[in-house]
């Protein structure tokens, strides 16, 4: 049985962040797919909910006069699938959004509710991450903008305060144009499981050269995470077999993986360095640049 004390619909987002405000133990939930799940397992906290689902201002993926790439926070994960934007300019987030649960799931589930759940396994995450997205949160009076890097401040744990919102997703032209990127999950099953380890990768190329290098994963530690000090080594370097080699040595003084009943650290080392190269060789394949 569910314990649900209190369920408002609200109107439009203004609304939503009133009734925030006006209950504050309350919660949102939109598709529901975490949150129901929650309620049913009698987890304190979700009892009351400000419901957020099928707002059509927090639905929407499209292109401002700058380029920046704008997705609202309640677009499901079959809307990114579709969308001609998305499929054009960053189809890394197609195949992150392919990858998350079922038809039924993807048809409700929210990208915004996939990065506010906090969880690191998150698949749309780790896409994100390599893209550099910028997340609008918005409340009575306020707007601020928060890098995806810094939103995750521990497992289940993201920077938003009482009365937040996540209404927007920005993912900027310099992060998007002429990078190409692919999204790798490892998971036990095919279809209808959570990550053993996500990794996303975002590159651009150079006349042979890894102009511009983006590595993120997700699993592979408490919250996903970039491999920096890795990106920063191969930048600029010659793309070669080797390269490709390094890039898999390199991840693993990045990332921080933990044994859990699905796998164990040191499985999840090995496919963390292995998706290091199957990833970057079919982002290069993207970028016409065959290995
Ligand atoms: C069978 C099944 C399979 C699944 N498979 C996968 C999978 O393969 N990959 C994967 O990544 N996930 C998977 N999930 C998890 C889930 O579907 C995703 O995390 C989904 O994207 C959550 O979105 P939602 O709209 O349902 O969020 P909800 O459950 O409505 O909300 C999740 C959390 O986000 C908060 N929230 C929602 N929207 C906002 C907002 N706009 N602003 C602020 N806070 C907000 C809620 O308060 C809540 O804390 C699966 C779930 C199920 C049940």
């Amino acid at each position: 049985m569910f314990d649900l004390k209190k369920h408002i619909k609200a109107t439009c987002l203004d609304d939503a962040i009133a009734l925030l405000i006006e209950n504050p133990n309350a919660r949102l939930i939109a598709g529901g797919t975490d949150v129901l799940i929650k309620l049913r397992h009698g987890k304190k906290g979700y009892s009351e909910l400000i419901d957020i689902n099928g707002l059509e201002e927090l639905r929407f993926i499209k292109q401002d006069k700058q380029n920046n790439i704008l997705i609202g926070s309640g677009t499901v994960f079959s809307d990114i699938i579709q969308s001609d934007i998305i499929k054009k300019h960053i189809p890394m987030l197609s195949d992150a959004a392919q990858s998350v649960g079922g038809p039924q799931i993807r048809n409700v589930a929210t990208i915004g509710g996939n990065i506010c759940n906090g969880v690191t396994s998150a698949d749309s995450a780790s896409s994100l991450f390599s893209l550099n997205a910028v997340l609008v949160v918005k409340t009575q009076g306020a707007i601020r903008e928060i890098p995806i890097s810094d939103f995750y401040l521990g497992p289940g744990k993201v920077d938003l305060k009482k009365g937040e919102i996540l209404t927007t997703i920005i993912i900027r032209p310099d992060d998007y144009m002429g990078s190409f990127g692919y999204y790798y999950k490892y998971a036990m099953r095919n279809a209808m499981d959570i990550a053993t380890i996500g990794c996303a990768v975002c590159l651009k190329v150079k006349h042979h050269i890894l102009a511009d290098f983006r590595i993120a994963y997700g699993v592979a530690g408490p919250v996903p995470i970039r491999c920096l000090k890795t990106e920063k080594s191969v930048t600029n370097k010659k793309i070669t077999l080797k390269l490709l080699d390094d890039i898999s040595r390199f991840v693993a003084h990045d990332v921080s993986p933990r044994t859990s009943w699905r796998a164990t650290k040191e499985f999840r080392m090995n496919i963390i360095c292995e998706l290091s190269k199957r990833a970057t060789k079919k982002a290069l394949n993207r970028a016409g640049e065959g290995l």
